[in-house]
């Protein structure tokens, strides 16, 4: 098998499996929050998941990868961007929070899982969706919720045993901040302890649909629950017949790993440490639920770097759409499966990005000539299909960088973008075959790389650093200036720009020449271009550049 970390993980994961229950299909779960824009960071809740999952089905195993949107968590905030009349819904379950204006969606909870669920389509991610909402509305988990209150005392004690070995105060993430970058909505959720004693169930109030409720009585033999909220409402409950309420995260997280089978369910760091969800789970699922904890992999950090300056109309969170809007399916899911998960890395949506398609397109050349090594075929294998899709492609692939910068010069124009992207490659037919990695470059140039990074071709000459040149300099440009048309190719262009300093030198335009003062007078020369064409120091490579910018206008800024 390959001796990658998704195989090791679907090798323990179908023995785990065989000991707990054979011969049924074998569970993996992801959990995610759509409580306001699903950022990117925590994709990688449910790519370890996939992965592992898509390993097991390409073995031949049935696999069920479930994402449990826990939609029926209560509204914590009104997030940027958001009118502040939301405040009101704050404490209901997110599926009763009307959706931001304008959306097409029924509620808060379905207008921001929309955009995920798509986003996970496009990257070839198969999942049942559960919604949390519809789970207890349906009663499903009525026995496991009578269970949870009659063990109340015994839960409260296994909570109790962690109380004690939480340091106070040692949780010093901001709870909303936490609630956005974990996999579920658990942070800064009670535990189910108040003033009335320990309840493990929480009812939304029936009148105003909050969860300001606190549970003052509960009855093993009739299962009639009392309940005051702060909205002044007070009632009596039958328990077993109620189905507006749920269990506190660090009850119901076990529970729904004992009612599903879960077996391999990953978490993010800050649900490991001790004390945590997962390790409180683990003693609750054995000892409660008569269940057992899942293999759960902490998953490190994913940094996203060149957010900065985003505008904020989405709040300013990047989300999983937003890095396909500037990559391909297979590159994002590359990122994700060379990774260990314990191992951090960053979705760069700064030059960064054009480092990695580098070393995509590198390491597509090594699979192609079958030099990669077998952890990175196996990565690679991984990025481009699953079990049951093969991912589209971009048919002809140029490099990024080489697209966003003719992107950069040609401000979107086909024709000329057709004419010059020729030059690199002369069997181009039409730019559909440069898609979708085309328009990907287009758009994370005009959305990311910043105002004063872009390449803008001047109107007219600098006249005034034209006047202040030497004779070495003038006789550059003229050189320049007379074998463009000899020259008029990224080849000949490439040639000519270097050779001008050459010939200065007394050299043959081409010829095999490297030392110190020629790379110097070469790069002097290029500033010159650059400045003359682009009033910057540096720019798109000079042969791209040129050629975009067309012969007669060259001649023009160049004063020849
Ligand atoms: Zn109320």
């Amino acid at each position: 098998m390959d001796a990658d970390w998704v195989a090791r993980f679907a090798d323990e994961v179908i023995a785990e499996a065989e000991r707990r229950a054979p011969g049924k299909p074998i569970v993996c779960a992801s959990g995610l929050s759509p409580s306001g824009p699903i950022h990117l960071g925590n994709l990688r809740e449910v790519m370890t998941p996939h992965l592992v999952a898509d390993e097991i089905r390409r073995r031949g195993h049935e696999c069920v990868h479930i994402l449990s949107w826990d939609d029926f968590d209560r509204f914590r905030k009104v997030p940027a961007g958001v009118d502040p009349s939301w405040n009101e819904h704050i404490g209901k379950p997110l599926t009763s929070v009307p959706a931001p204006a304008g959306s097409p969606y029924p509620n808060w909870a379905e207008h921001f899982k929309a955009p995920m669920a798509a986003a996970l389509a496009e990257l070839g991610v198969e999942f049942r969706g559960i919604s949390q909402t519809e789970m207890y509305a349906s009663g499903a988990y009525r026995e496991q919720v009578l269970l949870a209150m009659r063990e109340r005392r015994k839960i409260d004690a296994i909570l109790d045993q962690y109380r004690t070995k939480a340091k106070p105060g040692a949780k010093t993430v901001d709870d909303d901040e936490a609630a956005a970058l974990e996999g579920s909505g658990a942070a800064g959720e009670d535990d189910g302890s108040g003033v009335g004693g320990y309840y493990p169930y929480k009812p939304y109030c029936s009148v105003c649909d909050r969860d300001l409720t606190t549970v003052t009585s509960y009855d093993d033999e009739t299962t009639a629950l009392a309940y005051t909220c702060a909205c002044g409402h007070a009632e009596t409950v039958i328990l077993a017949e109620h189905t507006h309420g749920k269990l506190v995260w660090k009850v119901d997280w076990p529970m729904r790993w004992s009612f599903e089978g879960v077996v391999f369910e990953p978490s993010g760091v800050d649900h490991s440490s001790p004390g945590s969800s997962f390790v409180v789970g683990g003693q609750i699922v054995r000892e409660i639920f008569g269940g057992a904890q899942p293999i759960g992999p902490m998953y490190a950090f994913v940094g996203i770097s060149g957010m900065a300056k985003m505008s904020s109309s989405k709040g300013g969170v990047p989300t999983p759409a937003d890095a396909l809007s500037i990559m391909e399916p297979a590159l994002l899911r590359w990122l994700y499966a060379r990774r260990r998960p314990n191992q951090s890395f960053k979705v760069s949506f700064d030059q960064e990005i054009q480092r990695m398609y580098d070393e995509w397109d590198t390491l597509s050349k090594k699979i192609a000539d079958g030099s990669a090594l077998p952890a990175d075929q196996a990565a690679y294998r991984r990025a481009t299909s699953t079990a049951s899709v093969t991912l589209s492609e971009t048919p002809r692939r140029l490099p990024y960088r080489t697209l966003a910068s003719v992107a950069d010069i040609t401000t979107g124009d086909e024709e000329q973008t057709l004419r010059i992207l020729r030059e690199f490659d002369h069997e181009i037919s039409g730019l559909d075959e440069l898609r979708p990695r085309l328009d990907r470059a287009q758009y994370w140039v005009t959305t990311y790389v910043p105002a004063e990074e872009r390449t803008q071709v001047r109107e007219e000459p600098d006249t005034e650093l034209l006047d202040t040149l030497g004779n070495a300099e003038r006789e550059s440009l003229r050189l320049l200036s007379d074998n463009l048309d000899a020259h008029w190719s990224l080849d000949g262009l490439t040639t000519l720009v270097y050779g001008v300093p050459k010939i200065q030198a007394g050299l043959d335009l081409s010829a095999k020449a490297a030392t110190p003062e020629l790379k110097a007078a070469q790069r002097t020369f290029f500033a010159l271009l650059y400045r003359l064409l682009v009033s910057r120091e540096t720019g798109p490579r000079l042969p791209t550049l040129l050629l975009a910018v067309g012969r007669d206008r060259v001649r023009k800024l160049l004063g020849t």
